[in-house]
């Protein structure tokens, strides 16, 4: 039998450029769970959006805090995200959502709180990891480090396709616009902002296809997971 290390792998880099569609064909690839760190974001927002929570009010956001139970799960193929056991996949992606989902992100309280569940996530391995802060904070020892990048003309169109087939029919300007606001934001907030970690691999996929970047996370994996060979009698 090959014995394989589990690795964990992170992903990060701005709104749209490629990394759940990456990182999902990856984990199928390895073998490796999924786990999309936005979405668990996305969820508090729509808890917070939904309690009406004064984000302003420290002990309001620490006691929605204690009151939610974050879990993602598969379903016919698909990535399901749970809050509080239900499936809120949907309800996340909302354009209220994508808006609100910035000033809960900056918020260090959920930051802390997310952290930690998605560490608890992600500690046996074998796992693929997305969001902005992965690299830098989540996994700061993750073996393989990817920061995605693609231009932002090219993201908004990719977003707009999304957006179609899910039956949202927004003008690419909007979408534009606000995945550049939400850059702005997530870059230069206070607490664990978007940023490359030093030792990652920067994949531009303005003009990469996703069948490529998908094989060259596959081949740095397969090569990571290879036990490192002991010289003998040494
Ligand atoms: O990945 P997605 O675009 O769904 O993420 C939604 C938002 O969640 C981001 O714009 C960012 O504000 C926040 N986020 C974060 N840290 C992560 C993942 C997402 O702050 N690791």
């Amino acid at each position: 039998m090959r014995i394989v290390k589990k690795l964990v792998i992170a992903i990060d880099g701005p709104a749209g450029s490629g990394k759940s569609s990456t990182a999902r064909l990856v984990a199928e690839a390895l073998g490796y769970r999924y786990l999309d760190t936005g979405a668990m974001y996305r969820a508090v927002a729509l808890k917070m959006l939904e309690q009406g929570v004064d984000l302003q009010d420290s002990k309001a956001i620490e006691e929605a805090l204690r009151d939610i139970r974050i879990d993602q799960n598969e379903k016919d193929g698909q990535v399901r995200i749970l809050l509080n056991e239900k499936d809120v996949t949907e309800a996340i992606r909302t354009p209220e959502i994508s808006l609100w989902v910035g000033p809960v992100s900056e918020n260090p309280t959920v930051r802390e709180f997310l952290v930690a569940r998605q560490r608890e996530m992600g500690k046996k391995g074998g796992v693929i990891v997305e969001g902005r802060d992965i690299g830098t904070v989540v996994f700061p020892d993750a073996p393989i480090k990817i920061y995605l990048t693609a231009d932002l003309d090219e993201r908004a169109r990719r977003r707009v396709k999304d957006l179609n087939g899910q039956g949202v029919d927004q003008p690419e300007e909007d979408v534009r616009q606000a995945l550049a606001q939400r850059d702005e934001r997530d870059s230069t907030r206070e607490h664990s902002p978007l940023s490359c970690a030093v030792d990652a691999i920067v994949l531009d996929t303005t003009e990469l296809a996703l069948k490529q970047q998908v094989e060259k996370i596959v081949a740095l994996a397969r090569e990571r997971e290879k036990p490192k060979k002991t010289k003998k009698n040494s």
